[in-house]
């Protein structure tokens, strides 16, 4: 089985590439990724030596027509794993055409170029954030809810969603499409709020909290993220939607405290900052349907997974530094 895994060195891509190579013996993974300031080959580093044989890089932008048809030329491919995205929301408010450009342009390559080249699967890797916002008082998303994205980046990738499950609908492409919720562990850029937190805490710089930090999202850890995926790719029905979360919601504030309590630096540092626009009050899944049929479940206690990353991140500093910038505000 070749698997073509876009974005793949970006957070969650890189992640993927090392929990497939890692754990199953697929014959040729190749990772394309434009390397935007999101991706970089230090997060795939070592995994060319490691798995030589099975795993190739190509530097391509996922939206140019002619650099992915001339690769699936080249390869017949399996499967499509769509993690490439610009995949930052306080960016997309800035700078939305780039958003367009690789969520919904380079998603529609995809898909065409899988079409014309007999490519029997595709993953579209999405977000809970296409469903938009929930009350403070309860409720979860499911597959059913109806799709209400609030910023650029969920507007866009709910775009990219219903382009792939048209060409499900259109053309029998064996689409699955998958949408977590936010996820936490190794190699996430510095600009996402838990690096964010973890290293501002580390300089002893002020923590940027939007608004009251009422917030609340449900957080999933990276490799339970990408063992669904696999399942999704394996066992998921064409045509179908995922929801994938953890049951694990927290309060922005809370998580803030929790970092800074477990490296043992002051609250004091927090600083509460005028809320970004447009702002998601809560997102929750209810991941029922993949647990059923994809025979998937969470596997990492957040409890002791959080800590770790934070102390992956205190160990990594070399890694991170040089992709930091201090100008981005907290997400
Ligand atoms: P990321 O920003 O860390 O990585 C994105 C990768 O895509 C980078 O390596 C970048 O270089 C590459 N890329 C960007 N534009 C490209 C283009 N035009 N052509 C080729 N490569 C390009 O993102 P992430 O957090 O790893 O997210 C991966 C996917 O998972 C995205 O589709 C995102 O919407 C989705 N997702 C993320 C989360 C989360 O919590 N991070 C949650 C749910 C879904």
């Amino acid at each position: 089985m070749r698997l073509l895994v876009t974005g793949g060195c970006g957070f969650i891509g890189s992640n993927f590439l090392r929990y497939i190579l890692r754990h199953f013996s697929t014959e040729m993974v190749s990772n394309v990724d434009a390397l935007t300031y999101a991706g970089s080959l230090t997060n795939t580093e070592g995994l060319a030596g490691e798995y030589g044989d099975r795993y190739e890089f190509y530097k391509a932008d996922i939206a140019s027509a002619d650099q992915i048809d001339a690769l699936m030329s080249k390869h017949q491919f399996y499967a499509v794993i769509n993690f490439a995205a610009e995949s930052h929301v306080d960016r997309s408010i800035s700078s939305p055409l780039n958003f367009v450009h690789t969520n919904i342009v380079g998603t529609q390559v995809l898909l065409e170029a899988a079409r014309r080249h007999g490519v029997r699967r595709f993953v579209q890797v999405s977000t809970d954030e296409v469903y938009g916002s929930l009350g403070a008082e309860g409720g979860v998303f499911t597959e059913d809810s109806p799709l209400a994205p609030s910023s650029p980046y969920s507007a866009s990738k709910t775009g990219a969603d219903l382009l792939a499950l048209s060409y499900f609908h259109t053309f029998g492409q064996e689409v699955v499409i998958t949408r977590c919720t936010n996820n936490y562990g190794p190699w996430q850029h510095p600009e996402k709020l838990i690096p964010r937190m973890i290293i501002c805490a580390l300089r002893e710089r002020r923590l940027p909290v939007y608004a009251d930090g009422q917030n609340v999202r449900d957080w999933i850890h990276v490799e339970d993220h990408c063992a669904a995926i696999n399942a999704a790719l394996l066992n998921g029905k064409p045509g179908e939607v995922y929801n994938l979360g953890s049951r694990n919601e927290w309060k922005n504030l809370d998580l803030v405290h929790l970092i800074l309590d477990h490296l043992g630096k002051s609250r004091d540092l927090i600083e509460f900052v005028p809320d970004r626009p447009g702002h998601d009050l809560r997102y929750a899944i209810d991941p029922a349907k993949a647990e059923n049929d994809l025979k998937w479940k969470t596997l990492f206690p957040f409890e002791q997974a959080i800590r770790d990353t934070i102390d992956w991140y205190v160990a990594n500093r070399a890694w991170w530094e040089p992709l930091e910038s201090a100008d981005r505000p907290a997400t």
